[in-house]
């Protein structure tokens, strides 16, 4: 089965060219992903001349290929967060991540991006002991926090989901679902209106420190900006230093069916939520606008042999979960890297004095992506660095990382291998 993204054949096109010349502004900003992209809008529309880089398209990392699940925090639970960054940083990122989707889908009224947003909330869905103990626990220190959540029991999750496989959910009303690559080429046109430039086809293959700011080289051009926001995450390159070894990519692939029947509709996700499980081996589900159905997990579609593999998996998860539906036809399939970092959480580096970036989303990254993007531009703005966020950081490496890579991707593959036998 071909690789093709249901994303990048459902979204807008952009005017961009790629850049020739020299050209001189206040930052140069690398990577046209949420968290670039939203740093440039904040920029731009606030008088500085910015000037944004992206390799290939706007798009093409994780901001273009993921499940578009617009959740609030982070993976982690909220708990874990506070004992890992401490309680004043801890609360300060559940309070910006908690209002995380609201800043999408505020961004997403304003600048009138088509990207079909619904925010109608996205269900956790727990089964066995373990997956309704963690949902018990993360639902009871969401509560501590005031969240709106609901917990779902067995019946009610079969009702939201439209099948009996889980035992139980629970509701955020928080969140909600994207066309995830239209909403990074709305955040694109709308820094283009407020003046930023945006050039696409265009990877910068050098970065050099000046006495009072720095040189982005790439094929055909050259920028000098006062500020730089590296904006790579899981795309990163050997640009600036040993960035690539402070993430494990892993890799997560979807298949597209057909659109589902109005009838199948009315049961399956009729209320239209995005949905994660709380399994070994993550499980996503969720419909596009046109009603197909959406499978994801851990795993890259690399060649028509290891696509044939996960698309026998994601027919035999689809019989599991919605035995009603029969045989399916995938019209769509492909993957993307998610950035690991060392800890689960994003990290805030300054590089060198006035390069700054933000990565390590560690598979959140949309709310989060926008959250820090702004974050760093509210810096460049003239916010003190210690009241963003995130804590100011150092690059942690991750030792062998390669080996975790393929010890992950290789259990994933073994994980889906066990559930088709099952
Ligand atoms: C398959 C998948 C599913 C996911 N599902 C979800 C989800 O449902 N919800 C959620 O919140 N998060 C999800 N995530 C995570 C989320 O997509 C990412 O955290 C987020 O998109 C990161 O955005 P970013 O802008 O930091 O980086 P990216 O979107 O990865 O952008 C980095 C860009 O930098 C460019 N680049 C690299 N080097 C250079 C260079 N030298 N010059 C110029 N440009 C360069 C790349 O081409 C790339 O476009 C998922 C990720 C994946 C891969």
């Amino acid at each position: 089965m071909a690789v093709r993204s249901l994303w990048t054949a459902t979204a807008p096109t952009l005017q961009a060219a790629a850049l020739s010349g020299s050209i001189n502004v206040d930052v140069a900003i690398i990577g046209g992903g949420y968290t670039g992209l939203a740093c440039a809008l904040k920029l731009a529309n606030n008088g500085t001349k910015v000037a944004l880089l992206e390799a290939q398209h706007i798009g093409f990392g994780g901001s273009g290929r993921n499940v578009g699940l617009v959740n609030p925090g982070l993976w982690m639970e909220p708990d874990d967060i506070n004992k890992r960054l401490g309680d004043d940083y801890g609360n300060r990122l559940y309070q910006a991540l908690s209002q995380a989707p609201a800043k999408v889908f505020g961004l997403i009224d304003e600048h009138q991006i088509s990207c079909n947003a619904t925010p109608k909330g996205t269900l956790q869905l727990g089964r066995g002991n373990s997956g309704l103990a963690e949902l018990d626990r993360r639902f009871n220190q969401l509560c501590q926090r005031q969240a709106p959540v609901e917990r779902l029991d067995a019946q009610q999750t079969a009702g939201y989901l439209g099948s009996e496989h889980y035992q139980g959910a629970i509701l955020d009303h928080r969140a909600g679902t994207i066309q995830p690559l239209s909403y990074a080429i709305g955040l694109a046109q709308a820094a283009q209106t407020s003046g930023c430039q945006v050039f696409e086809q265009s990877p910068v293959c050098n970065l050099v420190q000046l006495p009072h700011g720095w040189q982005l080289s790439t094929a055909h051009g050259q920028v000098t900006a006062a500020k730089v926001v590296l904006a790579t995450n899981g795309y990163s390159s050997d640009l600036v230093g040993d960035l690539i070894s402070t993430y494990i990519p892993i890799h997560f692939f979807q298949f597209a069916t057909t659109p589902l029947s109005a009838t199948q509709r009315q049961q399956i996700l009729p209320g239209l939520q995005g949905c994660w499980d709380t399994g070994l081996v993550m499980t996503s589900i969720r419909l596009d606008v046109q009603g197909r159905l959406i499978l994801g997990s851990i795993g890259q579609i690399r060649d028509g042999q290891q696509s044939r593999f996960l698309a026998n998996w994601a027919q035999s998860m689809l019989a599991k979960l919605f035995p009603q539906l029969g045989k399916q036809t995938f019209e769509y399939c492909w993957s993307g890297k998610i950035a690991y970092s060392h800890d689960n959480l994003p990290h805030l580096h300054e590089l060198q004095p006035g390069l700054l970036t933000t990565m390590g989303y560690s598979g959140r990254g949309i709310g989060p992506g926008t959250v820090m993007g702004e974050a760093m531009a509210d810096h460049l703005l003239g916010q003190a660095i210690k009241d963003l966020p995130l804590p100011l950081t150092s690059p942690t490496s991750i030792s062998w990382r390669r080996l975790k890579e393929a010890y992950y991707e290789t259990g994933a593959d073994i994980y889906h291998l066990g559930q088709r036998l099952l």
